[in-house]
């Protein structure tokens, strides 16, 4: 995925995304990094053609956004968003099939492929035994991995997931984390995230991009970009960046 120069405002004319170019590798982990405001769910709505950049051009698989039908794009590309509601009564597994929805004709019945997908989406999650269970009667780990699924259920070689982590505690931040990875490893996926610690940015990403006001400070080698100066420039907070043998480089905040 290529993003050439783009720059996005909402109704209100306030510059939101500006003039950011960056491209995504094919099978890797890029994770957007930035403080609250800093634009990181406009870009991802830019990524995903809910939003069109007044200027500048978006390209996945070489194909300009723009050129997409709906369909099309929702067999290339799925988005888990910052914020999640499903209907009441809704069960997991009837969540998961909305994922097979691109893949519908008109008035086209459940096809034995839509069930084996979703089957496939419920198992690689880890909620094949929870599939009749209401969405709202899962714990928070286990609903974004429902929407998870669901995105998955799309069969698409790119996934977009805006804070999959926030709101989790920190076993289920890894068990999504790890999922992620698993995704990667395992199906090849293309995926870029939203994540809000820095540490787990670097431990599961390939590459990060650094957003401040709508501007991309840094992008890159999780290793090379994380510094204490980036950190200071970025979020306005004092850090020190540790290298130890067995765990590699983490971040330990000092503070403001
Ligand atoms: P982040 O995801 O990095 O926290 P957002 O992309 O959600 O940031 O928001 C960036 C800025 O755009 C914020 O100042 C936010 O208030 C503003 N914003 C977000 N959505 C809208 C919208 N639909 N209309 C107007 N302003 C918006
Ligand atoms: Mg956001």
């Amino acid at each position: 995925m290529d993003i050439k120069n783009v720059t996005f405002a909402y109704q209100d004319g306030i510059v939101r995304v500006k003039d950011v170019s960056f491209s995504i590798a094919k099978g890797k982990i890029t994770t957007i990094i930035g403080p609250n405001g800093s634009g990181k769910s406009t870009l991802m709505s830019l990524l995903t053609n809910n939003n069109k950049p007044q200027s500048g051009h978006i390209y996945l698989e070489g194909k300009d956004l723009n050129e997409y039908r709906p369909k099309e794009l929702a067999k290339t590309l799925a988005v888990v968003h910052q914020y999640n509601v499903a209907p009441r009564d809704m069960t997991v597994e009837k969540l998961v099939y909305y994922g097979r929805l691109p893949y519908k004709k008109m008035f086209q019945q459940d096809r034995s492929e839509d069930a084996e997908i979703v089957q496939w989406a419920l198992k690689v999650t880890g909620l094949y035994e929870r599939r009749h269970m209401l969405i709202e009667n899962l714990s928070g780990g286990q609903q974004q991995r429902a929407w998870i699924a669901m995105a998955l259920a799309q069969k698409t070689p790119y996934l977009l997931l805006d804070e999959p982590t926030s709101n989790l505690d920190i076993y289920y931040q890894y068990d999504i984390l790890n999922l992620v990875k698993q995704l990667r490893d395992e199906q090849g996926l293309t995926i870029v995230m939203v994540l809000h610690d820095i540490n787990q940015a670097i431990q599961f990403s390939d590459a990060i991009i650094a957003m401040k006001d709508g501007e991309i400070v840094a992008q890159g080698d999780p290793k090379e970009i994380v510094t204490k100066e980036l950190m200071q420039e970025v979020y306005g907070v004092d850090v020190v960046i540790k290298e130890d043998e067995d765990i590699g480089m983490y971040m330990v905040p000092l503070g403001v």
